[in-house]
């Protein structure tokens, strides 16, 4: 059984319905952090862009919930699915998931979800998220060049502070090898703030910055394809935008991570 003092529930250490191993942790800032979870058999396969759900027996029942994949899927069966997930302080499943230690087992279900490529595309991607969401992004972009198709893609991720844009090192240097054909646009909404001191990159929410994006990348309608992820307000307002600039509905793919009208206070937006 595993204690905390802030979450006072007992999480189950052992329980017939975990098929599965939290692997490996990483933690980016105090309340964003990488997690690998490992089936006990044979990986499922998955699309990039597809989620799973996985979960641990609290107080005596499943809780779980649905997280994108950010590795690609040649990679399940030797490191594990990798996730990115923010620390939500409601006593629920992020802050069970927080007081696991690596080894500690899991259930895993999926993968579920049809926020995927489509097969050929040759269109640019121009894939715009707010913190987490970046995660299924990072699957699409690894699968791709293990595969050897690089798409030309537009990455923007919003936060609140420079040190919550997740996978920023890879992305920096991806950027620099002309294999990946990618452009990353990390933008910050809360310049002022002395986390972000120093920042010299785009400040602004996603929505506030899409259209300059679109025009500094030369981002056409008839040829581009949209995929936004994360915040359900931040994705209504980017489609918005992207709609005011003649990009047609059936151009622009979403996953919402939940209802709109459902922000947790004091959480940042994604
Ligand atoms: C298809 C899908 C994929 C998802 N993938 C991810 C992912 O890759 N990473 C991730 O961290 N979350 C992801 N989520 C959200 C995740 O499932 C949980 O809702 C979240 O981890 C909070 O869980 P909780 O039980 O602590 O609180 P919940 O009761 O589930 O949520 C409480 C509130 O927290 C806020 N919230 C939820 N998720 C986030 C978030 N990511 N960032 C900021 N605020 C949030 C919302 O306001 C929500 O109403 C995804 C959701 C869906 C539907």
């Amino acid at each position: 059984m595993t204690q905390h003092h802030e979450d006072p529930r007992v999480i189950e250490t052992d329980a017939e319905a975990y098929n599965a191993t939290l692997v490996r942790r990483e933690d980016l800032t105090h309340d964003l952090a990488y997690f690998w979870v490992r089936f006990d058999g044979e990986a499922t396969p998955f699309e990039p862009g597809q989620y799973m759900t996985t979960g641990v027996v609290t107080d005596g029942k499943m809780l779980q919930r649905p997280y994108s994949v950010a590795s690609a899927p040649l990679v399940a069966n030797s490191e594990g699915y990798e996730l990115f997930v923010r620390h939500v302080p409601v006593i629920r499943f992020t802050t069970a998931l927080w007081r696991l230690p690596v080894g500690h087992r899991m259930r895993m279900i999926g993968p579920k979800g049809k926020f995927m490529l489509e097969p050929d595309d040759d269109r640019t991607h121009l894939y715009v998220s707010t913190g987490t969401g970046i995660a299924p992004f990072i699957s699409m972009i690894r699968e791709t060049m293990a595969q050897g198709h690089a798409r030309r893609t537009v990455l923007l991720n919003g936060c609140s502070f420079s040190d919550e844009l997740g996978y920023r090192r890879e992305l920096e240097a991806w950027e620099q090898d002309p294999a990946y054909r990618l452009r990353y646009v990390p933008t910050i909404s809360r310049p002022a703030d002395p986390r972000n001191a120093g920042w010299a990159g785009h400040v602004g929410r996603a929505e506030q910055v899409i259209t300059d994006v679109c025009r500094e990348h030369g981002l056409r309608p008839d040829r581009t394809v949209v995929y936004i992820c994360g915040n359900p307000d931040m994705i209504l307002n980017v489609e918005r935008a992207l709609m005011d600039r003649g990009f047609p509905e059936f151009h622009v793919k979403k996953e919402l991570y939940w209802p709109k009208g459902k922000a947790q206070a004091g959480v940042p937006a994604g």
